[in-house]
C-alpha cells in the first residue's frame, strides 16, 4: 500500500482547516486528485495483495467476477474464491445461476434481461456457497465495452448485505453508487463551498470537479429563479429539511436546462450541519419530449385547430363553466359534402388546403370563445357555450354554411362545397362532451343520407340505439352469470431475448346467437352503466386462478397484465383486488395492472394514493394506451409506474410517418429517464419491430408475433419456448 499518499493525504486535509479561497481549492483538488488515484487502483486490483490488518483484507478481497453476455463466468477473483469456497477451476465456465440460492422467477431468460437492462445496475440476489449456506449480497454490474461501444461481458462486483458489511465495504458501496449514479450529485461544506461532485455532475453541466471544488452552487445559477424561490433552495441548504423540486441551471457552455432536484443536509452529533448535497438530473429531454408531445397529441397538424383530445378537455372545461352559470351550450358537428370526390379528383394537396381554407373561415365566422376543432378527416366540431338560448346553435351554424357560400379557388380550380352540421345541446339532449358528440353525429348522419346540405337539431327518436343497448345490457348481466365471458392472451416477447416475457388478459364475450362481440363494443357499455365494477371482478378471478393453475401445472411462471378500468380504480381497490390474489395463493409479481390516464378524470390527489398503496403491496402498474391522453410528464413522474405501454396509433405508421416516429423516439426517451421499461403495442410488421428495437424499447407485443389465444394456446406456446426472430 503506498502509505506516501495517505501520508499526503492526512497532512493536505490538517492544511485544508486554515485554508480559504483559491488556497483552499488547490490543497482540495490534489487531495481529490490523490484520492482519485487510490480509488481507481483498488477498484482495478484483481491481484491478492497480502496485508496484515483484517480491515485490509477486507478491502482487498472484494469479490469480483465477470461474465460474457450469456451469463457464463469467464473469470474468477480470490475475493470471490473467499467467499464462496469454488476455486476458479471450478467456477470458470459455469453459468452465473450456479451461485444462485433461489431460481429467478424466470430463468435465465430473466438473468439475461437484468444484465442487459442498464436501468438495474445493482441487483439484490441470495447466494450460495460451496457448503450450501446461503447468504444475502447485493451486485453492482457494469457492461464491458469493446472499441465500438458494443457489451461484450459484464463486471459484477459483490457486496454482503446490512449487518455483514464491513465499514469499509459500505463506504466502498456508496463510493459506487455515486460514481455510477446517472444523477449529477454535488456536495457542499458548513461555508457553502462544494467539495465533492461525481462524473455524472461534469457530464451534465460541464464542470470538471477541479473546476467545481471550492466554488459555491451559484456556478450553476440560471438568473431566472425569484428571490423567494431562490431563498427557499437555500433554506433547504441550511437544513430547513428535505426539499424537491425543479430548478433551472446553466451548463458552463451557458446552456439554461431544467433539472430535477433533491436537496438534504449531513449533521454531526450535536445538529451541526457539515454538508449539504444536492441531487440532480437533467430533465430536458423530458421538458423537449414533453413540448413536442403536447403539440402533436392535441393540436392538428393540417389546420393547427385543436384536435380530438384537445376539443375533448376544452370542452368539458367550457361545459362546467355552463353548469355553474346556469348556462346553455351547444355541439356541432360539422360533416363535409363531397369531400371525398374532390380529394380523390383533384388530389390530396388540393383537398388538404380546402381543408385549411375551411378551417380558417369557420374559425373567422366564430367568437373568440366558441371551440372550434377538427375530429378527423373532413368532419369540424365546434363546441358554443354561454349561449343564453337553444336557438343560438341553429344561428351558429346557419352562419358557417354562410361561410362555405362563397367557392374556394385553389390551383385556378373553383370549387363549391357544402356541409351537413348536426346539433346536440347541453343540458338536454347530454351533460358531457362524448355524449352530445354522440347525439350530434347522429343528427349529422341523418342529413347526410339525405345528401342534403344545412343543420339538423338531434332528436331521441333518431337513437333506435339506445334500445340496442338496453337489451344488450341485459344480455351483458346474463353473461357475467353464465358462461359467456373468457380471457384470452396475448405474448409479450423481450425485444431483447425473443423470448415470452409476460401476456395481457384480455376479455371476450362468446354471445350464444351473436357470436363473439368484441371488447370495444360492450367495455364502454359497461363503464357506462356501472356492470364494469363486476366485469373487473371477474377478469382479476379469472385471471389468477389461471395463473395458479399454470403454477400447479409446472409452466415457468409468467407475469400476466389485467386490464383496470377508471371505475375501478377507487380507494376500496387494493383491498378488493387482494381476495382473488389470496384466495389462488397468486404470487403477487405475477399480476400486473394495466391503467390508462383516464383515470386522472378524478384527480391525481385521489389517484395517486391509490397507486401507491398497490405498489406497496407488491403489484406492478402499468399505463396503457401512452401518448393518447393527457400524457402531462408533471403527473407521469409522480406516478409509481414500471412499464408505459406505446398506444398503437403510433406504432402504426412507423417507420414511414415522421410524426409517429417522433412520438415513438420521445417516449422512449421519456421512458428510459424514467427508468421505465417500455412496450410497444400492436406491433405488426418486421420494419415497426425494427424501429422500435433501434429506439430502445424492451417488449413488444402485437400480431408479429401472436395475436390474443385461448389459456391453452398461450400454454403451449410458452412449452414449446416460442420466440420472436430478432433478425
Ligand atoms: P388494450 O388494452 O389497448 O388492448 C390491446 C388491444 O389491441 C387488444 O384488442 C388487442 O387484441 C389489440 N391488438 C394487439 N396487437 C395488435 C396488432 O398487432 N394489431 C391490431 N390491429 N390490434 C392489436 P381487444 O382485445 O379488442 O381489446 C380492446 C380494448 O378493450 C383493450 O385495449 C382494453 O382497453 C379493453 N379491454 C379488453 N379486456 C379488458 C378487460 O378485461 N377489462 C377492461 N377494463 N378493459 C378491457
Ligand atoms: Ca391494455
Ligand atoms: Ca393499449
Amino acid at each position: 500500500m503506498p502509505d506516501s499518499r495517505i501520508e499526503r493525504c492526512i497532512e493536505l486535509c490538517s492544511r485544508a482547516r486554515g485554508q480559504s479561497g483559491d488556497d483552499l481549492t488547490r490543497t482540495l483538488t490534489t487531495l481529490q486528485q490523490i484520492l482519485q488515484t487510490l480509488q481507481t487502483e483498488e477498484f482495478e486490483s484483481e491481484e491478492p495483495v497480502s496485508l496484515s490488518t483484517a480491515e485490509g483484507e477486507d478491502w482487498r478481497h472484494e469479490p469480483i467476477i465477470t461474465l460474457d453476455m450469456n451469463g457464463y463466468l469467464t473469470s474468477w477473483n480470490k475475493g470471490a474464491q473467499i467467499l464462496f469456497g469454488y476455486s476458479a477451476e471450478e467456477a470458470v465456465g459455469q453459468h452465473i445461476l450456479f451461485l444462485y440460492a433461489d431460481e429467478p422467477a424466470n430463468g435465465r431468460s430473466e438473468i439475461n434481461e437484468l444484465f442487459l437492462d442498464q436501468g438495474n445496475p445493482l441487483i439484490e440476489v441470495r447466494h450460495r456457497k460451496k457448503s450450501g449456506e446461503t447468504f444475502r449480497a447485493i451486485l453492482s454490474l457494469h457492461r464491458n465495452l469493446d472499441d465500438n461501444d458494443e457489451a461484450v461481458g459484464m463486471t459484477a462486483h459483490l457486496s454482503l448485505i446490512a449487518d455483514q458489511l464491513s465499514i469499509a465495504e459500505k463506504q466502498r458501496l456508496y463510493a459506487r453508487l455515486i460514481e455510477n449514479s446517472e444523477e449529477g450529485i454535488l456536495i457542499t461544506d458548513g461555508n457553502e463551498r462544494i467539495v465533492s461532485v461525481n462524473p455524472a455532475f461534469t457530464r451534465i453541466t460541464g464542470y470538471s470537479a477541479s473546476e467545481a471544488i471550492g466554488k459555491t452552487p451559484d456556478l450553476l445559477r440560471s438568473g431566472v429563479h425569484s428571490a423567494d424561490f431562490r431563498a427557499e433552495v437555500l433554506a433547504a441548504m441550511h437544513g430547513a429539511g428535505g426539499w424537491q423540486g425543479e430548478i433551472i441551471g446553466r451548463r458552463k457552455n451557458g446552456e439554461l436546462f431544467p433539472q430535477s432536484v433533491s436537496i438534504g443536509v449531513v449533521r454531526d452529533r450535536d445538529g451541526v450541519i457539515t454538508h449539504a448535497f444536492s441531487i440532480f438530473s437533467d430533465i430536458s429531454v423530458l421538458r423537449a419530449a414533453e413540448k413536442r408531445m403536447q403539440q402533436i397529441v392535441n393540436y392538428d397538424s393540417l389546420t393547427g385547430l385543436p384536435n380530438r383530445t384537445l376539443c375533448h378537455q376544452l370542452a368539458e372545461q367550457a361545459l362546467a363553466t355552463a353548469r355553474r352559470n346556469n348556462e346553455y351550450g351547444a355541439l356541432l358537428v360539422i360533416d363535409l359534402n363531397r369531400f371525398t370526390s374532390i380529394n380523390d379528383s383533384l388530389g390530396h394537396e388540393v383537398g388538404d388546403e380546402l381543408l385549411r381554407q375551411v378551417g380558417q373561415r369557420f374559425q373567422d365566422a366564430l367568437r373568440d370563445d366558441d371551440v372550434l376543432s377538427r375530429f378527423g378527416a373532413d368532419e369540424f366540431v365546434v363546441v358554443l357555450v354561454s349561449i343564453h338560448k337553444h336557438e343560438q346553435g341553429g344561428l351558429v351554424a346557419t352562419k358557417l354554411l354562410a361561410a362555405l357560400e362563397k367557392p374556394f379557388v385553389i390551383d385556378s380550380h373553383a370549387l363549391h362545397i357544402g356541409a351537413s352540421i348536426g346539433i346536440a345541446l347541453y343540458p338536454d339532449d347530454g351533460l358531457n362532451t362524448v355524449a352530445l358528440h354522440r347525439f350530434a353525429y347522429v343528427a349529422m348522419q341523418r342529413l347526410q343520407r339525405n345528401n342534403e346540405s344545412g343543420f339538423l337539431f338531434y332528436s331521441p327518436d333518431m337513437n333506435a340505439r339506445s334500445r340496442e343497448k338496453w337489451q344488450l345490457e341485459g344480455e351483458l348481466r346474463r353473461a357475467l352469470t353464465g358462461h359467456e365471458l373468457i380471457l384470452h392472451y396475448q405474448p409479450k416477447v423481450s425485444l431483447r431475448s425473443g423470448n415470452i416475457v409476460g401476456a395481457e388478459a384480455l376479455i371476450r364475450w362468446m354471445h350464444p346467437e351473436q357470436g363473439m362481440i368484441p371488447p370495444y363494443i360492450f367495455i364502454p357499455l359497461a363503464e357506462e352503466t356501472g356492470l364494469i365494477l363486476d366485469l373487473g371482478g371477474w377478469v382479476l378471478e379469472e385471471a389468477c386462478r389461471q395463473i395458479r393453475s399454470w403454477l400447479n401445472a409446472g409452466l415457468e411462471p409468467i407475469p400476466i397484465a389485467v386490464n383496470l378500468s377508471a371505475r375501478q380504480f377507487n380507494p376500496e381497490l387494493p383491498k378488493r383486488l387482494l381476495v382473488p390474489v389470496e384466495r389462488h395463493g397468486v404470487p403477487r409479481e405475477l399480476l400486473r395492472l394495466e391503467i390508462t390516464e383516464s383515470l386522472l378524470v378524478r384527480g391525481p390527489e385521489e389517484v395517486i394514493p391509490i397507486m401507491n398503496e398497490l405498489v406497496a403491496l407488491g403489484f406492478n402498474l402499468s399505463l396503457d394506451d401512452f401518448g393518447t391522453g393527457y400524457s402531462s410528464l408533471a403527473y407521469l413522474k409522480k406516478f409509481p409506474i414500471t412499464t408505459l405501454k406505446i398506444d398503437r396509433a403510433f406504432v402504426i405508421g412507423v417507420p414511414d410517418d415522421e410524426n409517429d416516429c417522433a412520438i415513438a423516439q420521445a417516449i422512449v426517451a421519456m421512458g428510459k429517464q424514467l427508468r421505465q421499461e417500455i412496450v410497444a403495442e400492436g406491433v405488426e410488421t418486421q420494419a415497426q419491430m425494427t424501429f422500435l428495437r433501434g429506439l430502445g424499447c424492451d417488449q413488444l407485443q402485437g400480431y408479429l408475433f401472436s395475436p390474443p389465444v385461448t389459456a391453452e394456446a398461450f400454454e403451449q406456446m410458452v412449452r414449446e419456448g416460442r420466440h420472436l426472430s430478432l433478425n
